[in-house]
């Protein structure tokens, strides 16, 4: 069982009349990839590095991009990753 199984059971023991993902975001699967999270101050979506968690670069909703290699431009994490979006 995943995290993300625990949860949805958690959700309906509690029986919760709102949705989880209201209120945290979903755990997300360590795969080496690129995540999208929405910059809650400006309501934009941007790559985040699944290593280190950095904010890389913006993302519109009309963006397109499939398997992008890109290294992460922390200072101290500079791990490549792919990018899906
Ligand atoms: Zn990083």
């Amino acid at each position: 069982m995943s995290i993300t199984d625990a949860i949805k059971d958690m959700e309906k023991y509690m029986g919760l009349e709102k949705d989880f993902s209201e209120y945290m975001n979903a755990p997300l699967p360590n795969n080496g990839h690129a995540y999208i999270q929405m910059d809650y101050k400006t309501g934009k979506q941007w790559v985040h590095c699944p290593y280190c968690g950095k904010k890389n670069f913006p993302v519109e909703e009309y963006t397109k991009i499939s398997r992008l290699p890109y290294q992460c431009k922390g200072s101290n994490c500079r791990e490549i990753f792919e990018v899906n979006v």
